[in-house]
């Protein structure tokens, strides 16, 4: 157990937030031994959207010890993610079980709502305190520690004092929004149009569970089955192309659903089981992510597009990396550290891994690549393993992504594989 910082804090750590980033920060320090609490502005089970997880999630499940509680909690399991071209014509599927290079054969869909109640729950048992219906208004730190003030349940404003502050309050970005942090990715500012339907036609036998992803010109959708009946299905696209069109979300997306045959083939039956709803403004990174007593996890650090379904594990990834740098600075008796900036470090380049494919997912001539899919020198078996949501790359797999970019590089001038129309 590490030795506690000697000051007269109440508090070692407060988090704001208690989504799966917070809950995983929380937990990770409540079992360093660190007095921690947890402000949550909602009252939990909350609805929140982010359902598809990925195989590597599992090594933080087991860190965190609540991987017994998630694999029996009766999550649909997903073996595999489906991309498929819009016009139906063609799909390539990654089989999680056939990685090569990945060492988890499976994942889970997940109603957060359930999920992160669970991840909430377990950092209680581990000692935390969660204050839910608490809203975290601003935080001052000074040269001793950080004073913030939140409002509590009843209404009435509230300061709390800690040594540290660690924000994962999500897409509210509310540490880096005041200090003018955040930084779009250009040509990334998307919306999504989503809900719940009944009776999608969704794959069956080895493929049950499945992600499907259809690529549209310019834009995807997302079909995740999370139970028997109910699937998750949203529609992402150019937040200045929704503008353009002038018309209603829901207008917006079941025009989509008409054009595009890959999902209107599963949706004769379908029926929305509550009104679509709207996430706008995404992606961003913030420009830094730790300063003297304060440190960013989650998508309070950055916010990636969600097409290959890597939030809640880089969420987690850094809700961990984040609370361990801050134990780290607690033993030190330090208010910022070298473990906090090879925390930033390690977080950019986890994102940036992902990043590499996102962009390059919008581009034809990758795009051409991707859904004809050679697996020649494994290449495709490296592709799976960060798609599986492997950020400890060996050389092995290294060597063969960089073949992989430099195959699309090469097809945006010289035909490497066949020219198919995408969409
Ligand atoms: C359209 C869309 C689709 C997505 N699909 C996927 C997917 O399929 N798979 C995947 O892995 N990820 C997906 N994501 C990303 C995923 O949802 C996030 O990366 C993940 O939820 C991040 O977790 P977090 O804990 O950082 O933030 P959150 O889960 O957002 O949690 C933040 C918490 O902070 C609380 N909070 C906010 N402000 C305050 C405040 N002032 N005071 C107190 N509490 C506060 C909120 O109530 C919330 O509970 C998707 C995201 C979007 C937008």
């Amino acid at each position: 157990m590490n030795q506690r910082m000697n000051c007269n804090q109440e508090l070692d750590v407060i988090i704001i937030g208690g989504g799966p980033a917070g809950s995983t920060a929380a937990t990770t320090l409540a079992r360093a031994g660190r007095r921690v609490r947890v402000l949550e502005k909602c009252k939990f089970p909350r609805f929140h959207i982010g359902e598809s997880l990925l195989p590597y999630n599992r090594t933080i499940f087991q860190e965190l010890g609540v991987w017994d509680k998630v694999s029996t909690a009766g999550f649909m399991v997903k073996r595999g993610a489906q991309f498929w071209m819009g016009d139906g014509s063609r799909h390539n599927r990654l089989d999680f079980s056939k990685g090569g290079f990945t060492e988890f054969p499976e994942s889970i869909q997940v109603e957060r709502s359930k999920f992160d109640h669970i991840l909430l729950d377990h950092s209680r048992e581990a000692g935390v305190e969660v204050r839910e219906q608490c809203a975290v208004l601003r935080h001052e730190t000074d040269a001793d520690g950080v004073t913030v003030a939140y409002r509590d349940a009843e209404g009435v404003e509230q300061t709390a004092r800690a040594a540290f502050l660690i924000d994962a309050s999500g897409l509210g970005n509310l540490t880096a929004n005041s200090a003018s942090l955040r930084d779009y990715h250009s040509g990334h500012r998307k919306i999504a149009i989503f809900s719940h339907f009944s009776e999608v036609d969704m794959p069956d036998g080895d493929e049950k569970g499945d992600i499907v992803i259809v690529r549209r010109e310019n834009s995807w959708f997302w079909l995740i089955p999370l139970d028997e009946t109910k699937t998750s299905v949203g529609l992402v696209m150019d937040n200045a192309d929704f503008k353009a069109l002038g018309r209603k979300p829901e207008e917006v997306f079941e025009d989509a659903v008409r054009s595009t045959p890959a999902v209107r083939m599963r949706f004769d039956k379908a029926e929305a089981l509550g009104a679509p709803q709207v996430a706008v403004d995404f992606s961003y990174r913030n420009k830094s992510l730790v300063s003297p007593r304060v440190v960013r996890v989650g998508d309070a650090a950055g916010f990636i597009d969600p097409v290959f379904s890597s939030g809640v594990m880089l969420a987690m990834t850094s809700g961990r990396d984040g609370a361990r740098a801050v134990d780290e600075a607690l033993s030190a008796g330090m208010a910022m550290n070298s473990a906090m900036r090879r925390y930033e470090k390690r977080m950019w380049k986890n994102v940036g891994l992902y990043w590499r494919f996102i962009e390059k997912f919008y581009q034809l001539h990758f795009a051409q690549l991707f859904f004809q899919p050679v697996n020649k020198y494994r290449m495709v078996c490296a592709i799976n393993s960060v798609l599986a949501g492997r950020t400890d790359l060996s050389f092995a797999i290294c060597w063969r992504l960089n073949v992989f970019f430099l195959l699309a590089r090469l097809n945006r001038h010289v035909p490497v594989v066949k020219r198919i129309p995408i969409g």
